[in-house]
C-alpha cells in the first residue's frame, strides 16, 4: 500500500523532535500518530465494504489533518469521482496541481486525474485539453486510451485513429482491431451521404488494416448491394466463409436477396447447404430451411430440419418436424401434437445475443458491446448453438 510510507516516516521524525518535549505535548502527538493508522484502517474497511460515503468522510478528515499527503488527496479525489461528485473531485485534483512541490510523475498523475474528472462530467473540450497534456511514461497510455474513448463518444473517427496509432506506438500493443472499426465508421458516414467511392476506399483501408475483421467485409457487401452491384456483393460476402464464417448469419437475408436479383436462388441454396455443413449458425440454418421449403418443398426441408436437430440439439428444429407430424396425425392426437409444438416453441425462444466478454444480453447484434464496450465480442447469431456431430 502506497499509503503506509508517510505515516511510518512520521515516527522517527517525532522521536527526533523529542527535545521539543518541553514546549510541545509529545504525549498528544504520539496519540495522534497512533490514531492515524487506526483511522486509515477504518477508512480502508469502509472501502472494502463498499461504504464509500463513510470512507470519504474518514479520508477527508485524514486529508485535512495531512494536507501535504499527495496520496491521500488522490484517494479522496478518486472516491469523489467514483461517487459522481465531480465538482468536489475536480477541486481536490486541481488543488493538487497547484502544489509547487509535486514530482513530475505526480504532476502527470494529477493532470490525468483532472482530465478523467472532466471526461466523466461530459466536459469533453476541457478533458481533451488535460489528457493531451499528460506526459511521462507512467500515465500516458491511460490518457491516450481515454482520449480514444472521448473521440469515439464524439464520432470523431479521424482523431480516434490518430490516437490509437499513437497508443500502439507507445505500448507496442496492437490497436488494429479498433482502427479497422473506426475506418468502417468513416465509411458508413460516407455511405449515408451516398458518397460510395469514398465509402469503398475507407472499407478497403479497413480490410488492409485488419484483414480478418468481419465488419468491413459485411459493410462492403452492403455498399455494393445498395448500388445494385449484386454479383460483387455476393463475391465479397462469400469471402467471410474463409475467416469469419459465423458472420454469414448476419448477412444471409441480404445474400439471398442479391441472388434473387441475379436469378440464382437455386445456386444460393446449394451454396448455403455447403456452408451449413461446417457453420452451424442458427440464422444460416433458418434461412437455408426457408429457402429449401420454398424451392424444394415440404419433404426436402423436413429432411434438413432433421439434420439440423441431430447436429445442433437446438430444439427449434423440432417445430417444423412436429408441424409435419401434425399434418399426418389423426384427430385423436392433434391436441397432443399442438401442445408439443407450443411447449417446444416456448423453449426455443430467441435467446438474444450475448456478449462473449461480459455476458450482456441484447436483442440485436452489436459490433461494440454496449456494456463492456469491447469490440467483436457478440456471437453473430441469435442462438448459442452446441454442435454434437
Ligand atoms: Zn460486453
Amino acid at each position: 500500500m502506497e499509503f503506509e510510507n508517510w505515516w511510518l516516516l512520521s515516527f522517527p521524525l517525532f522521536f527526533l523532535l523529542g527535545w521539543l518535549a518541553a514546549k510541545i505535548d509529545v504525549k498528544q502527538i504520539v496519540n495522534e500518530t497512533r490514531e492515524i493508522p487506526s483511522t486509515y484502517i477504518e477508512g480502508l474497511n469502509f472501502l472494502l465494504n463498499e461504504e464509500k460515503d463513510k470512507a470519504i468522510e474518514v479520508l477527508v478528515k485524514l486529508s485535512l489533518a495531512e494536507p501535504d499527503s499527495v496520496e491521500l488527496q488522490f484517494a479522496v479525489g478518486g472516491l469523489f469521482r467514483d461517487k459522481g461528485e465531480m465538482q468536489r473531485a475536480l477541486t481536490v485534483h486541481q488543488g493538487l496541481l497547484d502544489k509547487p512541490d509535486l514530482t513530475s510523475v505526480e504532476r502527470n498523475r494529477a493532470v490525468l486525474a483532472v482530465g478523467q474528472d472532466f471526461f466523466k462530467s461530459g466536459m469533453y473540450d476541457r478533458a481533451e485539453e488535460f489528457l493531451k497534456r499528460v506526459g511521462g511514461k507512467e500515465y500516458v497510455s491511460e490518457a491516450l486510451s481515454l482520449l480514444i474513448d472521448l473521440y469515439v463518444n464524439q464520432n470523431d473517427w479521424i482523431q480516434a485513429i490518430e490516437v490509437a496509432r499513437k497508443l500502439q506506438a507507445t505500448t507496442g500493443e496492437s490497436k488494429r482491431v479498433e482502427v479497422a472499426h473506426f475506418m468502417v465508421e468513416i465509411a458508413l458516414s460516407y455511405k449515408e451521404k451516398e458518397d460510395y467511392n469514398q465509402a469503398q476506399d475507407w472499407l478497403y483501408k479497413a480490410i488492409d488494416e485488419n484483414p480478418i475483421a468481419p465488419r468491413p467485409r459485411v459493410v462492403l457487401g452492403d455498399l455494393l448491394k445498395v448500388q445494385g452491384r449484386y454479383h460483387e456483393a455476393v463475391h465479397e460476402w462469400v469471402k467471410l466463409e474463409e475467416y469469419a464464417s459465423d458472420y454469414l448469419g448476419l448477412i444471409v437475408g441480404s445474400l439471398i436477396e442479391c441472388h434473387d436479383r441475379l436469378g440464382t436462388r437455386k445456386q444460393c441454396l446449394e451454396k448455403l447447404k455447403e456452408i451449413i455443413k461446417v457453420v452451424p449458425n442458427h440464422d444460416l440454418l433458418e434461412a437455408t430451411f426457408n429457402l429449401s421449403f420454398e424451392l424444394e418443398g415440404h419433404e426436402a426441408s423436413r429432411e434438413l430440419a432433421r439434420q439440423f436437430l441431430r447436429k445442433t440439439s437446438n430444439i427449434t428444429w423440432a417445430v417444423p418436424i412436429l408441424e409435419l407430424i401434425k399434418n399426418d396425425s389423426s384427430e385423436s392426437y392433434l391436441d397432443d401434437v399442438n401442445l408439443l409444438i407450443q411447449v417446444t416453441k416456448y423453449h426455443a425462444q430467441d435467446a438474444g445475443h450475448v456478449c462473449g466478454n461480459c455476458g450482456f444480453h441484447a436483442q440485436a447484434h452489436y459490433w461494440r458491446c454496449p456494456a463492456c464496450r469491447l469490440l467483436d465480442t457478440y456471437v453473430p447469431s441469435s442462438f448459442q448453438v452446441g454442435v454434437n456431430a
